[in-house]
Protein backbone atom coordinates (compact mmCIF):
# COMPACT_ATOMS: atom_id res chain seq x y z
CA UNK A 1 0.00 0.00 0.00
CA UNK A 2 1.78 3.01 -1.53
CA UNK A 3 -0.79 5.57 -0.25
CA UNK A 4 -2.10 5.12 3.51
CA UNK A 5 -5.83 6.68 2.95
CA UNK A 6 -6.87 8.78 6.36
CA UNK A 7 -9.27 11.27 6.90
CA UNK A 8 -8.24 15.26 7.18
CA UNK A 9 -10.14 17.26 8.99
CA UNK A 10 -10.61 20.51 6.60
CA UNK A 11 -13.03 22.37 9.44
CA UNK A 12 -12.14 25.94 9.19
CA UNK A 13 -8.80 25.43 7.17
CA UNK A 14 -8.12 26.95 3.70
CA UNK A 15 -7.75 24.99 0.54
CA UNK A 16 -5.89 26.53 -2.38
CA UNK A 17 -7.22 25.49 -6.35
CA UNK A 18 -4.61 26.52 -9.11
CA UNK A 19 -6.58 26.61 -12.10
CA UNK A 20 -10.06 27.57 -12.82
CA UNK A 21 -11.36 25.09 -15.95
CA UNK A 22 -12.91 21.45 -16.17
CA UNK A 23 -10.51 19.99 -13.74
CA UNK A 24 -10.84 22.60 -11.41
CA UNK A 25 -14.42 22.31 -11.90
CA UNK A 26 -14.42 18.54 -11.01
CA UNK A 27 -12.31 18.77 -7.88
CA UNK A 28 -14.48 21.67 -6.22
CA UNK A 29 -17.36 19.71 -6.56
CA UNK A 30 -16.05 17.22 -4.12
CA UNK A 31 -13.82 20.25 -2.25
CA UNK A 32 -17.30 22.19 -1.52
CA UNK A 33 -19.15 19.00 0.27
CA UNK A 34 -16.75 19.99 3.10
CA UNK A 35 -15.94 22.80 5.68
CA UNK A 36 -12.91 23.97 4.24
CA UNK A 37 -12.63 27.32 3.46
CA UNK A 38 -11.90 27.77 -0.54
CA UNK A 39 -9.87 30.05 -2.82
CA UNK A 40 -9.72 29.58 -6.43
CA UNK A 41 -6.90 30.95 -8.38
CA UNK A 42 -6.97 31.73 -12.57
CA UNK A 43 -7.72 33.66 -15.52
CA UNK A 44 -10.62 33.45 -17.60
CA UNK A 45 -12.32 31.25 -15.07
CA UNK A 46 -15.19 28.42 -15.72
CA UNK A 47 -18.63 30.07 -15.70
CA UNK A 48 -19.10 27.63 -12.99
CA UNK A 49 -16.78 28.67 -10.90
CA UNK A 50 -17.72 32.13 -10.97
CA UNK A 51 -21.43 31.34 -10.10
CA UNK A 52 -20.16 29.26 -6.91
CA UNK A 53 -17.75 32.69 -6.21
CA UNK A 54 -21.35 34.98 -6.71
CA UNK A 55 -22.69 32.35 -4.10
CA UNK A 56 -20.46 32.91 -1.91
CA UNK A 57 -18.81 29.51 -1.44
CA UNK A 58 -15.42 30.19 -2.24
CA UNK A 59 -13.08 32.83 -3.10
CA UNK A 60 -11.57 33.12 -6.78
CA UNK A 61 -9.21 35.30 -7.70
CA UNK A 62 -8.77 35.86 -11.56
CA UNK A 63 -4.83 35.54 -11.62
CA UNK A 64 -2.12 32.69 -11.31
CA UNK A 65 -1.30 31.80 -7.75
CA UNK A 66 1.67 33.51 -6.24
CA UNK A 67 3.66 32.69 -3.13
CA UNK A 68 1.89 33.76 0.01
CA UNK A 69 -1.67 32.65 -1.62
CA UNK A 70 -1.19 29.13 -0.21
CA UNK A 71 -0.17 30.42 3.34
CA UNK A 72 -1.59 28.49 6.31
CA UNK A 73 -3.62 26.41 3.77
CA UNK A 74 -4.20 22.85 4.50
CA UNK A 75 -4.09 21.37 0.70
CA UNK A 76 -3.26 22.81 -2.51
CA UNK A 77 -4.99 21.37 -5.93
CA UNK A 78 -2.67 22.05 -9.25
CA UNK A 79 -5.52 22.00 -11.55
CA UNK A 80 -3.99 23.89 -14.28
CA UNK A 81 -4.16 20.93 -17.08
CA UNK A 82 -0.51 22.26 -17.69
CA UNK A 83 2.54 20.68 -16.50
CA UNK A 84 4.80 23.64 -15.81
CA UNK A 85 2.16 25.85 -14.07
CA UNK A 86 0.88 22.74 -12.13
CA UNK A 87 4.93 22.85 -11.12
CA UNK A 88 5.06 26.11 -9.94
CA UNK A 89 2.07 26.02 -8.43
CA UNK A 90 3.29 22.90 -6.23
CA UNK A 91 6.34 24.90 -5.26
CA UNK A 92 4.10 27.94 -3.80
CA UNK A 93 1.76 25.18 -1.73
CA UNK A 94 5.34 23.43 -0.65
CA UNK A 95 7.03 26.43 0.44
CA UNK A 96 3.81 27.25 2.61
CA UNK A 97 3.37 23.65 4.32
CA UNK A 98 0.55 22.72 1.90
CA UNK A 99 0.12 18.89 0.85
CA UNK A 100 0.17 19.16 -2.93
CA UNK A 101 -1.77 17.17 -5.56
CA UNK A 102 -1.48 17.61 -8.98
CA UNK A 103 -4.65 16.32 -10.99
CA UNK A 104 -3.79 13.24 -12.84
CA UNK A 105 -0.32 13.20 -11.49
CA UNK A 106 0.56 10.59 -9.50
CA UNK A 107 4.20 11.36 -9.26
CA UNK A 108 4.67 14.58 -8.53
CA UNK A 109 1.41 14.44 -5.77
CA UNK A 110 1.85 14.09 -1.84
CA UNK A 111 -1.75 12.50 -2.04
CA UNK A 112 -4.25 11.26 -3.87
CA UNK A 113 -8.34 12.01 -4.03
CA UNK A 114 -10.14 9.00 -3.66
CA UNK A 115 -13.27 8.38 -5.18
CA UNK A 116 -15.76 8.92 -2.64
CA UNK A 117 -19.78 8.00 -1.02
CA UNK A 118 -20.90 10.54 0.67
CA UNK A 119 -23.28 9.70 3.34
CA UNK A 120 -22.38 12.53 5.77
CA UNK A 121 -21.41 11.62 8.80
CA UNK A 122 -20.57 8.40 7.16
CA UNK A 123 -18.12 8.75 4.03
CA UNK A 124 -16.67 5.59 2.29
CA UNK A 125 -13.00 6.68 -0.34
CA UNK A 126 -12.09 4.62 -3.07
CA UNK A 127 -8.90 4.26 -3.83
CA UNK A 128 -6.91 2.05 -6.59
CA UNK A 129 -3.50 4.35 -6.45
CA UNK A 130 -4.34 5.15 -9.92
CA UNK A 131 -4.19 1.66 -11.29
CA UNK A 132 -7.68 0.67 -11.91
CA UNK A 133 -10.30 3.84 -12.34
CA UNK A 134 -12.96 1.75 -14.03
CA UNK A 135 -12.64 -0.29 -10.60
CA UNK A 136 -12.82 2.36 -8.70
CA UNK A 137 -15.74 3.89 -10.43
CA UNK A 138 -17.80 0.35 -10.12
CA UNK A 139 -17.06 0.00 -6.67
CA UNK A 140 -18.02 3.54 -5.68
CA UNK A 141 -21.37 2.84 -7.97
CA UNK A 142 -22.46 -0.88 -6.43
CA UNK A 143 -21.63 0.76 -2.82
CA UNK A 144 -23.90 3.88 -3.70
CA UNK A 145 -26.55 1.40 -4.55
CA UNK A 146 -25.59 -0.67 -1.22
CA UNK A 147 -25.87 2.56 1.14
CA UNK A 148 -29.22 3.80 1.67
CA UNK A 149 -29.53 7.48 1.17
CA UNK A 150 -30.87 7.68 4.79
CA UNK A 151 -27.52 6.64 6.28
CA UNK A 152 -26.19 9.55 6.78
CA UNK A 153 -29.16 11.12 8.31
CA UNK A 154 -29.27 7.84 10.70
CA UNK A 155 -25.74 8.17 11.48
CA UNK A 156 -25.67 11.64 12.60
CA UNK A 157 -29.01 10.83 14.54
CA UNK A 158 -27.23 7.95 16.12
CA UNK A 159 -24.22 10.24 16.87
CA UNK A 160 -26.19 12.36 19.41
CA UNK A 161 -27.04 9.45 21.12
CA UNK A 162 -23.87 7.84 21.78
CA UNK A 163 -23.07 8.98 25.20
CA UNK A 164 -26.71 7.68 26.00
CA UNK A 165 -26.12 4.74 24.85
CA UNK A 166 -22.53 3.86 26.57
CA UNK A 167 -24.91 2.97 29.12
CA UNK A 168 -24.79 0.03 27.93
CA UNK A 169 -22.16 -2.58 28.77
CA UNK A 170 -19.14 -2.46 26.47
CA UNK A 171 -18.60 -5.56 23.34
CA UNK A 172 -21.76 -7.23 22.36
CA UNK A 173 -24.73 -5.94 23.68
CA UNK A 174 -23.91 -2.29 22.42
CA UNK A 175 -22.77 -3.49 19.45
CA UNK A 176 -26.13 -5.40 18.87
CA UNK A 177 -27.71 -2.23 20.01
CA UNK A 178 -26.67 -0.48 17.03
CA UNK A 179 -26.49 -3.54 14.69
CA UNK A 180 -30.05 -3.22 15.49
CA UNK A 181 -30.71 0.80 15.17
CA UNK A 182 -29.26 1.00 11.67
CA UNK A 183 -30.06 -2.39 10.54
CA UNK A 184 -33.98 -2.48 11.41
CA UNK A 185 -35.23 0.02 14.00
CA UNK A 186 -33.56 3.43 12.50
CA UNK A 187 -34.54 2.87 8.79
CA UNK A 188 -38.28 1.70 9.69
CA UNK A 189 -38.55 4.72 12.24
CA UNK A 190 -37.05 7.39 9.92
CA UNK A 191 -39.64 6.27 7.43
CA UNK A 192 -42.48 6.14 9.25
CA UNK A 193 -42.32 9.25 11.27
CA UNK A 194 -39.36 10.98 10.20
CA UNK A 195 -36.29 12.43 12.72
CA UNK A 196 -38.36 12.44 15.63
CA UNK A 197 -39.55 8.77 15.41
CA UNK A 198 -36.03 8.25 15.29
CA UNK A 199 -35.21 9.44 18.52
CA UNK A 200 -38.10 8.22 20.06
CA UNK A 201 -37.42 4.29 18.78
CA UNK A 202 -33.42 4.80 20.25
CA UNK A 203 -35.10 5.11 23.63
CA UNK A 204 -36.94 2.23 23.47
CA UNK A 205 -34.62 0.39 21.69
CA UNK A 206 -31.99 1.62 24.42
CA UNK A 207 -34.89 0.00 27.15
CA UNK A 208 -34.91 -3.56 25.46
CA UNK A 209 -31.30 -3.64 25.29
CA UNK A 210 -30.39 -2.46 29.37
CA UNK A 211 -33.12 -5.48 30.07
CA UNK A 212 -31.17 -8.25 27.36
CA UNK A 213 -27.36 -7.14 28.70
CA UNK A 214 -27.13 -9.77 31.52
CA UNK A 215 -27.47 -12.61 29.10
CA UNK A 216 -24.40 -15.55 28.71
CA UNK A 217 -21.90 -15.48 25.93
CA UNK A 218 -21.50 -18.98 23.62
CA UNK A 219 -19.20 -20.41 21.80
CA UNK A 220 -18.75 -21.54 18.23
CA UNK A 221 -16.27 -24.12 17.53
CA UNK A 222 -15.47 -23.63 14.12
CA UNK A 223 -13.52 -25.23 11.60
CA UNK A 224 -11.47 -22.71 9.63
CA UNK A 225 -10.02 -24.49 6.70
CA UNK A 226 -6.48 -25.36 5.49
CA UNK A 227 -5.80 -22.12 4.97
CA UNK A 228 -7.67 -20.04 2.06
CA UNK A 229 -9.92 -17.76 3.21
CA UNK A 230 -12.31 -18.54 0.45
CA UNK A 231 -12.76 -22.45 1.85
CA UNK A 232 -14.02 -21.08 4.93
CA UNK A 233 -17.68 -21.35 5.30
CA UNK A 234 -20.47 -18.62 5.32
CA UNK A 235 -21.43 -20.05 8.39
CA UNK A 236 -17.47 -19.68 9.74
CA UNK A 237 -17.30 -16.20 8.70
CA UNK A 238 -20.31 -15.29 10.23
CA UNK A 239 -19.48 -16.54 13.34
CA UNK A 240 -15.78 -15.27 13.17
CA UNK A 241 -17.34 -11.82 11.99
CA UNK A 242 -19.34 -11.62 15.20
CA UNK A 243 -16.80 -12.79 17.79
CA UNK A 244 -16.14 -10.68 20.70
CA UNK A 245 -13.09 -12.94 21.69
CA UNK A 246 -11.21 -15.01 18.66
CA UNK A 247 -9.11 -17.84 20.42
CA UNK A 248 -6.99 -20.00 17.45
CA UNK A 249 -5.12 -22.61 16.48
CA UNK A 250 -1.15 -22.08 15.52
CA UNK A 251 -2.18 -23.60 12.33
CA UNK A 252 -5.05 -20.46 11.35
CA UNK A 253 -3.96 -18.78 8.52
CA UNK A 254 -3.37 -14.76 9.21
CA UNK A 255 -5.66 -14.13 6.31
CA UNK A 256 -8.46 -15.77 8.02
CA UNK A 257 -7.80 -13.67 11.12
CA UNK A 258 -8.26 -10.78 9.52
CA UNK A 259 -12.08 -11.61 9.04
CA UNK A 260 -12.24 -10.62 12.98
CA UNK A 261 -13.76 -7.37 13.73
CA UNK A 262 -10.88 -4.66 15.03
CA UNK A 263 -11.66 -4.83 18.03
CA UNK A 264 -12.01 -8.49 18.96
CA UNK A 265 -9.52 -9.84 21.70
CA UNK A 266 -7.40 -12.51 20.03
CA UNK A 267 -5.91 -14.94 21.41
CA UNK A 268 -3.46 -17.70 19.71
CA UNK A 269 -3.75 -21.06 21.79
CA UNK A 270 -0.77 -22.69 19.37
CA UNK A 271 0.59 -25.98 20.28
CA UNK A 272 3.83 -26.17 18.59
CA UNK A 273 5.16 -29.81 17.80
CA UNK A 274 8.20 -30.35 20.21
CA UNK A 275 7.70 -26.70 21.44
CA UNK A 276 6.08 -24.82 23.58
CA UNK A 277 2.40 -25.02 23.93
CA UNK A 278 -0.54 -24.02 25.46
CA UNK A 279 -2.12 -26.76 27.66
CA UNK A 280 -5.80 -28.00 26.73
CA UNK A 281 -7.05 -26.99 30.62
CA UNK A 282 -5.76 -23.65 30.40
CA UNK A 283 -7.62 -23.39 26.72
CA UNK A 284 -10.40 -24.77 28.09
CA UNK A 285 -10.41 -22.67 31.08
CA UNK A 286 -9.73 -19.33 28.59
CA UNK A 287 -13.03 -19.84 26.30
CA UNK A 288 -15.34 -20.99 29.33
CA UNK A 289 -14.10 -17.53 31.03
CA UNK A 290 -14.45 -15.65 28.24
CA UNK A 291 -18.06 -16.82 27.58
CA UNK A 292 -19.05 -16.40 31.15
CA UNK A 293 -18.38 -13.05 30.95
CA UNK A 294 -20.99 -12.53 27.88
CA UNK A 295 -18.76 -12.98 24.95
CA UNK A 296 -19.10 -14.92 22.12
CA UNK A 297 -16.34 -16.57 21.55
CA UNK A 298 -14.77 -17.83 18.29
CA UNK A 299 -12.84 -20.89 18.84
CA UNK A 300 -10.93 -21.61 15.83
CA UNK A 301 -9.34 -24.77 14.88
CA UNK A 302 -7.63 -25.58 11.73
CA UNK A 303 -9.39 -27.59 8.90
CA UNK A 304 -12.59 -29.73 10.35
CA UNK A 305 -12.87 -30.01 14.05
CA UNK A 306 -14.12 -32.77 14.07
CA UNK A 307 -11.12 -34.11 12.72
CA UNK A 308 -8.27 -34.54 15.55
CA UNK A 309 -8.96 -31.76 16.83
CA UNK A 310 -8.97 -32.47 20.53
CA UNK A 311 -13.05 -31.09 20.17
CA UNK A 312 -14.48 -33.40 22.76
CA UNK A 313 -12.27 -31.85 25.73
CA UNK A 314 -13.62 -28.51 24.60
CA UNK A 315 -17.26 -29.89 24.35
CA UNK A 316 -16.88 -31.19 27.97
CA UNK A 317 -15.33 -28.29 29.64
CA UNK A 318 -18.20 -25.89 28.01
CA UNK A 319 -20.72 -28.29 29.49
CA UNK A 320 -19.64 -28.61 32.47
CA UNK A 321 -19.34 -24.83 32.56
CA UNK A 322 -22.84 -24.55 31.38
CA UNK A 323 -22.11 -22.75 28.57
CA UNK A 324 -24.20 -22.87 25.06
CA UNK A 325 -21.82 -23.99 22.23
CA UNK A 326 -22.44 -24.93 18.28
CA UNK A 327 -20.27 -26.35 16.14
CA UNK A 328 -19.39 -25.13 12.34
CA UNK A 329 -17.71 -27.73 10.26
CA UNK A 330 -14.70 -26.73 8.07
CA UNK A 331 -13.21 -28.29 5.32
CA UNK A 332 -10.27 -30.93 6.54
CA UNK A 333 -6.79 -31.02 5.24
CA UNK A 334 -7.03 -33.97 3.21
CA UNK A 335 -10.09 -32.78 1.50
CA UNK A 336 -9.02 -30.00 0.16
CA UNK A 337 -5.41 -31.90 -0.26
CA UNK A 338 -7.44 -34.58 -2.93
CA UNK A 339 -8.63 -31.11 -4.62
CA UNK A 340 -5.52 -29.73 -5.36
CA UNK A 341 -4.11 -33.23 -6.51
CA UNK A 342 -7.38 -34.23 -8.39
CA UNK A 343 -7.79 -37.72 -6.97
CA UNK A 344 -10.76 -38.99 -5.07
CA UNK A 345 -10.71 -40.29 -1.60
CA UNK A 346 -12.74 -43.15 -2.93
CA UNK A 347 -13.14 -44.41 -6.33
CA UNK A 348 -14.96 -47.42 -7.79
CA UNK A 349 -13.45 -50.83 -8.63
CA UNK A 350 -10.28 -48.73 -6.25
CA UNK A 351 -11.49 -48.28 -2.82
CA UNK A 352 -14.86 -48.31 -1.34
CA UNK A 353 -13.65 -47.09 2.58
CA UNK A 354 -10.81 -44.41 3.54
CA UNK A 355 -9.28 -43.81 6.25
CA UNK A 356 -8.27 -40.92 8.23
CA UNK A 357 -5.41 -41.58 10.47
CA UNK A 358 -3.01 -39.51 12.81
CA UNK A 359 0.94 -40.40 12.71
CA UNK A 360 0.95 -39.33 16.29
CA UNK A 361 -1.07 -39.73 19.63
CA UNK A 362 -0.57 -38.91 23.01
CA UNK A 363 1.80 -41.68 23.48
CA UNK A 364 3.74 -40.69 20.20
CA UNK A 365 3.64 -42.43 17.67
CA UNK A 366 0.49 -43.93 16.83
CA UNK A 367 -0.08 -47.53 16.56
CA UNK A 368 -2.56 -48.72 13.82
CA UNK A 369 -4.02 -52.21 12.28
CA UNK A 370 -1.04 -52.05 10.09
CA UNK A 371 -1.83 -55.58 8.80
CA UNK A 372 -5.38 -54.23 7.18
CA UNK A 373 -4.01 -51.06 5.43
CA UNK A 374 -1.62 -52.76 4.24
CA UNK A 375 -3.43 -55.62 2.67
CA UNK A 376 -4.56 -54.69 -0.97
CA UNK A 377 -7.66 -53.47 -1.32
CA UNK A 378 -10.69 -54.29 -4.14
CA UNK A 379 -7.96 -53.04 -6.84
CA UNK A 380 -5.45 -54.90 -6.06
CA UNK A 381 -3.57 -51.96 -4.11
CA UNK A 382 -3.46 -50.52 -0.33
CA UNK A 383 -6.01 -48.88 0.10
CA UNK A 384 -5.67 -45.14 0.75
CA UNK A 385 -5.75 -43.60 3.48
CA UNK A 386 -5.08 -40.05 4.61
CA UNK A 387 -2.42 -39.19 7.39
CA UNK A 388 -2.18 -36.36 9.87
CA UNK A 389 0.67 -35.35 11.53
CA UNK A 390 2.37 -37.83 10.07
CA UNK A 391 6.09 -36.04 8.48
CA UNK A 392 7.94 -36.91 11.93
CA UNK A 393 6.27 -40.13 12.37
CA UNK A 394 7.34 -41.12 8.66
CA UNK A 395 10.10 -43.35 8.91
CA UNK A 396 8.15 -45.48 11.53
CA UNK A 397 4.69 -45.72 9.46
CA UNK A 398 6.38 -46.84 6.46
CA UNK A 399 9.03 -49.14 8.73
CA UNK A 400 5.57 -50.89 9.97
CA UNK A 401 3.51 -50.84 7.05
CA UNK A 402 6.39 -52.49 4.97
CA UNK A 403 7.04 -54.98 7.47
CA UNK A 404 3.18 -55.68 7.80
CA UNK A 405 3.64 -56.45 3.52
CA UNK A 406 2.71 -53.55 1.92
CA UNK A 407 4.60 -53.22 -1.92
CA UNK A 408 7.73 -51.12 -1.50
CA UNK A 409 6.45 -48.94 -4.70
CA UNK A 410 2.89 -48.12 -3.22
CA UNK A 411 2.55 -44.15 -4.15
CA UNK A 412 2.51 -42.14 -0.79
CA UNK A 413 1.60 -38.02 -1.90
CA UNK A 414 3.15 -35.57 0.55
CA UNK A 415 0.97 -32.05 0.60
CA UNK A 416 2.38 -29.44 2.85
CA UNK A 417 0.93 -26.01 3.43
CA UNK A 418 -2.49 -27.38 1.70
CA UNK A 419 -4.37 -24.62 -0.42
CA UNK A 420 -1.71 -21.78 0.84
CA UNK A 421 0.50 -19.72 -1.62
CA UNK A 422 3.12 -22.31 -0.30
CA UNK A 423 1.64 -25.22 -1.08
CA UNK A 424 3.85 -28.15 -2.26
CA UNK A 425 3.53 -31.93 -3.83
CA UNK A 426 6.10 -34.65 -2.68
CA UNK A 427 5.11 -37.35 -4.83
CA UNK A 428 7.45 -41.00 -3.62
CA UNK A 429 6.82 -44.57 -2.91
CA UNK A 430 6.83 -45.99 0.22
CA UNK A 431 10.18 -47.08 0.67
CA UNK A 432 11.20 -43.70 -0.33
CA UNK A 433 9.28 -41.52 1.75
CA UNK A 434 11.21 -40.74 4.92
CA UNK A 435 14.34 -39.78 2.74
CA UNK A 436 12.11 -37.93 0.28
CA UNK A 437 10.55 -35.64 2.88
CA UNK A 438 14.02 -34.94 4.63
CA UNK A 439 14.73 -34.30 1.59
CA UNK A 440 12.28 -31.95 0.46
CA UNK A 441 12.48 -30.21 3.64
CA UNK A 442 9.12 -30.19 4.22
CA UNK A 443 7.91 -28.31 7.64
CA UNK A 444 4.70 -26.99 7.60
CA UNK A 445 1.81 -28.89 8.11
CA UNK A 446 1.72 -31.80 5.44
CA UNK A 447 -1.16 -34.13 4.44
CA UNK A 448 0.31 -37.99 3.50
CA UNK A 449 -2.02 -39.84 1.34
CA UNK A 450 -1.04 -43.60 1.45
CA UNK A 451 -1.57 -45.55 -1.96
CA UNK A 452 -3.04 -42.21 -4.23
CA UNK A 453 -0.01 -40.38 -6.36
CA UNK A 454 -1.25 -36.97 -8.57
CA UNK A 455 0.19 -39.00 -11.22
CA UNK A 456 -2.97 -40.11 -12.74
CA UNK A 457 -4.73 -36.89 -12.56
CA UNK A 458 -1.50 -34.89 -14.01
CA UNK A 459 -1.16 -37.52 -16.52
CA UNK A 460 -3.41 -35.52 -18.74
CA UNK A 461 -1.69 -32.48 -18.59
CA UNK A 462 1.16 -32.07 -20.42
CA UNK A 463 2.80 -29.17 -18.49
CA UNK A 464 3.81 -30.97 -15.71
CA UNK A 465 6.27 -33.70 -16.07
CA UNK A 466 6.41 -35.67 -12.89
CA UNK A 467 8.98 -37.73 -12.13
CA UNK A 468 8.81 -40.87 -10.04
CA UNK A 469 9.73 -39.37 -6.89
CA UNK A 470 9.66 -35.61 -6.89
CA UNK A 471 7.90 -32.38 -5.62
CA UNK A 472 5.52 -30.05 -7.54
N1 LIG B 1 -8.63 -30.39 12.28
C1 LIG B 1 -7.57 -30.37 11.30
C2 LIG B 1 -6.45 -31.31 11.67
C3 LIG B 1 -5.67 -30.87 12.88
S1 LIG B 1 -4.32 -31.92 13.23
C4 LIG B 1 -8.16 -30.68 9.91
O1 LIG B 1 -9.31 -31.08 9.83
O2 LIG B 1 -7.47 -30.48 8.92
C5 LIG B 1 -2.98 -31.06 12.49
C6 LIG B 1 -2.56 -31.74 11.20
O3 LIG B 1 -3.49 -31.42 10.18
C7 LIG B 1 -1.24 -31.29 10.65
O4 LIG B 1 -0.16 -31.98 11.27
C8 LIG B 1 -1.38 -31.69 9.20
O5 LIG B 1 -1.22 -33.08 9.04
C9 LIG B 1 -2.84 -31.37 8.94
N2 LIG B 1 -3.01 -30.03 8.38
C10 LIG B 1 -3.67 -29.00 8.92
N3 LIG B 1 -3.65 -27.93 8.09
C11 LIG B 1 -2.96 -28.33 7.00
C12 LIG B 1 -2.60 -27.70 5.78
N4 LIG B 1 -2.94 -26.44 5.51
N5 LIG B 1 -1.88 -28.41 4.90
C13 LIG B 1 -1.53 -29.69 5.15
N6 LIG B 1 -1.86 -30.32 6.27
C14 LIG B 1 -2.56 -29.66 7.18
Amino acid sequence: MRHFPVFRDLRARRVVVSGAGEAAVAKLRLLLKTEATLAVYGTDPHPQIRRWAGEGRLTLVERPVRHGDALCAALLYGANEEAGEDARAARIGRAAGAMVNIVDDLDNSDFITPAIVDRDPVTVAIGTEGAAPVLARRIKAETEERLAPALGTLARIGQGFREAANALPMGRPRRRFWSRYYDEIGPRALSEGGEEAVRAALDALLAETLAEAGETGRVALIGAGPGDPELLTLKARKALHEADVVIHDRLVSPEILELARREAIVVEVGKIPNGPSWKQADIDALMVEHAANGAHVARLKSGDPVVFGRLDEEMDALDAAGIPFEIVPGITAASAAAASLGVSWTKRGRNAAFRLLTGHDVAGFAEHDWRGLAQPGEGGAVQPAAIYMGVRAARFLAGRLLMHGAAADTPVTAIENVSRLDQRIVATTLDRLPDALTGAGITGPAILFLGLSPREAMAARDDIDLPATGVL
